[in-house]
């Protein structure tokens, strides 16, 4: 506990970040407080408006400050005929700045995990099935994280685009390392990745 409430809320309210503890959060305040202030308050105005009006594309469910984001509005982008399933947004990220992939995307933002009650639903399947419905894919690029998760529900969102009669369904190849996650790999093996996707079976 420190000298101030005020200052006390302020520790608790840092540790929302992954991977800042007591410690940092403390360390982190006391900086703000003795050099950065007015950054702080700006920070703390950008935080409110970004929450406030980020919210997800009603195409692809990747944020967004409107409701269709920037690579959904772009008709090229649809002309391609082109769609990669990744599980979160920094994966389209990493995706876009590996300069590989000029279709759509549509952003899962996790993987199947009955445990944890993420299902169907919750990863938006009901929104994918619909668009597989009304848009003519000829391809779909299974991008999920290559884990155990991952790769079960890329087998499901399979079996959910085969009903759809599409074309060519592939899944990135190797090169991506077992258990890790798209947006730590770099670019060089991302895009060897994306240009050596095999079919999916
Ligand atoms: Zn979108």
């Amino acid at each position: 506990m420190s000298s101030s409430a005020q200052l006390d809320k302020l520790i608790r309210a840092l540790q929302v970040q992954p991977g800042v503890g007591t410690r940092s959060a403390t360390r982190i305040a006391y900086h703000l407080l003795d050099r950065r202030r007015s950054d702080a308050i700006e920070l703390g105005h950008v935080l409110i408006e970004a929450m406030n009006n980020i919210r997800q594309c009603t195409c692809c469910r990747n944020y967004s400050d409107s409701d269709l984001c920037k690579i959904c509005a772009n008709q090229e982008r649809h002309n391609t005929r082109s769609l990669c399933i990744v599980e979160s947004p920094s994966d389209v990220e990493a995706i876009e700045n590996s300069n590989n992939f000029f279709g759509l995307y549509f952003v899962l933002h996790g993987h199947l995990s009955p445990i944890d009650g993420i299902g169907a639903k919750e990863l938006g399947l009901p929104l994918l099935d619909s668009l597989l419905a009304t848009n003519k894919f000829d391809e779909i690029i299974l991008a999920t994280n290559p884990t155990i998760e991952g790769d079960a529900t890329a087998s499901f969102i399979a079996s959910l685009a085969q009903r759809h009669n599409i074309k060519h369904i592939s899944k990135i190849a190797s090169g991506v390392p077992l258990g890790g996650d798209l947006d730590s790999v770099d670019q060089k093996t991302l895009a060897s990745s994306f240009m050596n996707r095999r079919p999916f079976s």
